[in-house]
């Protein structure tokens, strides 16, 4: 099974990759409309506001702490 390189989520189903495509490295949530793979900033804005909605932090909080997840998965882990 392979896990999304830019948010680390599982990836089973064709249907859980970007653009359906198994052979794609990353998910449908980290892909923009076009199939290519979202940013650094991108990605951090989405995980930041899914951190303050689902856990209440406030937005600098979120914001370290989505930095932080993001600094330990291979898409991210060089050039920051
Ligand atoms: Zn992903």
């Amino acid at each position: 099974m392979k896990i999304c390189i830019a948010c680390g989520m599982p990836m089973k189903e064709p249907v859980d990759f970007a653009m359906g495509d198994p052979e794609k490295d990353y998910c449908v949530h980290c892909a923009r409309p076009d199939g290519t793979m979202q940013s650094y900033e991108e990605k951090l804005s989405s995980f930041t506001a899914f951190i303050i909605r689902t856990q209440g932090l406030d937005k600098q909080v979120a914001d370290a702490a989505a930095r932080n997840m993001m600094d330990r998965l291979p898409a991210w882990k060089t050039g920051n």
